[in-house]
C-alpha cells in the first residue's frame, strides 16, 4: 500500500493554516498525526511490548496506522483488546498457510482502466486513492500493488470516459484505500463529473473514516452529500460495537441528515466479533446511529489473515443464532467472495 503522498501534502498546508492550539485539530492534522510506532501504541494502552505478539517483519511488510481516536476507544491494560487486535502487527501474520494467497479474487485481473474494477452488473468500483485512515489486519487488500492503480489525471480521464460509454452501469461505488481521504474539493469535483453522466443513478462510498476520525465527516461533505443530485449510499465498515462512540454517533447523525442511505459492511473476526453477544451488539449500537447492518463478512484467503479466520460452519452457526434473537433487519447478510464470481456468495438463509 503506497503511502498516500499527494495527500500528505495537502495536509502540510492545512497545519501552517490550522497551528493555533486552542482549536480542535481539522480531520487533515488529525490524519497525519498517526499512530505508527509500536512504542507508543503500547505507552499509550499502559501495555508492555512483550505482553503483544508484534512482530518486526509484520510491521515492515505492512506498517502499522491507526488514528488516534480510534486508539483512545481501546481498552487500556488489555493485550486481547478487540479494537487493538485490529491494528496490531502479529507475528501470525508471517506464516506462510497453504491456501492463502497475495490476491485471493484475483482481481489483478479485472481492471479495464486504471483505478477501475469492474466486477459487479450494473455497478462500478472506482478506486480513487490508495490511502487509508488505518491498516487493518485483516484487510483482503495489503497485498494490493495500489500505486500501480491509483489514477493520475489522464487515467481519471480514461475512467470517466468508460463510464460514459457504459450506458449499462448505473451505479458507482468509490472504495479503496478509503475514498473518505481524499478532500472535500476532490470529492466534489469527482462527483460534479459523476454527475454529468446521464445514466448514473446512484453513488455509493464504502468507508472505515467515520469510525477512524468522525471530524472527517465535515459540513462540506454533508452539503455535498445533500446537493447531489444521485442517489447516495454509504457502506460503514465497522467489526465491533465498542468502535461506535458518541463522536461517530454524531458523524452518522450528519450525514442521515443528507437523506443518504447507511448501511455497514463487517468482517468476522476470530478473537474479534466471533460470538453472538458481540454481533448482536453491533447491530443493535448500528441501529441507534441509523445505520442497517448490510454484509458479514467471511475473510478472504489473503496470505497473513489465517489466524483470523472463522470456519464457514461456524459462521452459519453465529448468523443463526443472530436471527433468532433479532429483528430480520438487524441481522447482516452472511457472504464470501469467491473469485471469478460477479458478486458476493452468500450463505444460510437471508
Ligand atoms: C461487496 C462489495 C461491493 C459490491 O457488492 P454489493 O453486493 O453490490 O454490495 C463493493 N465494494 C466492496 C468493498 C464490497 O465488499
Ligand atoms: S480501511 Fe479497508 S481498505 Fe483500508 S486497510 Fe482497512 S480494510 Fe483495508
Amino acid at each position: 500500500m503506497s503511502s498516500g503522498q499527494c495527500l500528505l501534502v495537502e495536509c502540510t498546508m492545512h497545519d501552517v493554516l490550522a497551528s493555533d492550539n486552542s482549536r480542535p485539530l481539522s480531520w487533515q492534522s488529525q490524519l497525519s498525526d498517526l499512530v505508527t510506532d509500536p512504542v507508543e501504541l503500547c505507552r499509550l494502552l499502559a501495555l508492555d511490548p512483550d505482553d503483544l505478539d508484534i512482530a518486526a517483519a509484520a510491521l515492515k511488510a505492512f506498517p502499522l496506522r491507526v488514528t488516534r481516536p480510534f486508539l483512545a476507544r481501546m481498552e487500556k491494560g488489555n493485550p486481547r483488546d478487540p479494537l487493538l487486535l485490529q491494528v496490531l502487527p502479529s507475528a501470525a501474520e508471517l506464516l506462510a498457510i497453504p491456501g492463502y494467497s497475495e490476491d485471493p479474487l484475483a482481481e489483478n485481473s479485472s481492471r479495464p482502466a486504471a483505478g477501475i474494477l469492474h466486477k459487479y452488473a450494473g455497478r462500478l468500483l472506482l478506486m480513487p486513492t490508495s490511502s487509508c485512515a488505518v491498516h487493518c489486519r485483516y484487510c483482503f487488500r495489503r497485498h494490493f500493488p495500489y500505486a500501480d492503480h491509483i489514477p493520475g489525471k489522464a487515467a481519471w480521464a480514461d475512467s470517466l470516459e468508460y463510464l460514459r460509454q457504459t450506458p449499462s452501469l448505473c451505479e458507482v461505488i468509490l472504495s479503496g484505500g478509503d475514498p473518505l481521504t481524499l478532500s472535500d474539493r476532490h470529492l466534489q469535483w469527482l462527483l460534479g463529473e459523476l454527475e454529468a453522466i446521464p445514466h448514473l443513478r446512484r453513488l455509493r462510498i464504502h468507508t472505515r473514516v467515520p469510525v477512524m476520525l468522525p471530524d472527517r465527516v465535515t459540513p462540506a461533505l454533508s452539503e455535498t452529500l445533500d446537493k447531489s443530485h444521485l442517489e447516495t449510499v454509504l457502506v460503514l465498515h465497522s467489526n465491533h460495537a465498542r468502535e461506535l462512540d458518541g463522536e461517530v454517533a454524531a458523524a452518522m447523525k450528519r450525514l442521515h441528515a443528507t437523506g443518504t442511505t447507511l448501511l455497514n459492511q463487517s468482517v468476522l473476526l476470530r478473537g474479534i466479533n466471533d460470538d453472538v453477544a458481540t454481533l448482536a451488539r453491533l447491530s443493535e449500537a448500528l441501529h441507534a446511529m441509523h445505520v442497517l447492518p448490510y454484509y458479514l463478512h467471511l475473510p478472504d484467503k489473503t496470505a497473513g489473515t489465517a489466524h483470523f479466520d472463522v470456519s464457514e460452519k461456524e459462521a452459519l452457526a453465529l448468523h443463526a443464532a443472530l436471527q433468532a434473537i433479532l429483528p430480520g433487519y438487524l441481522v447482516p447478510r452472511l457472504a464470501r467472495e469467491e473469485p471469478g464470481h460477479p458478486g458476493k456468495t452468500l450463505l444460510g438463509h437471508g
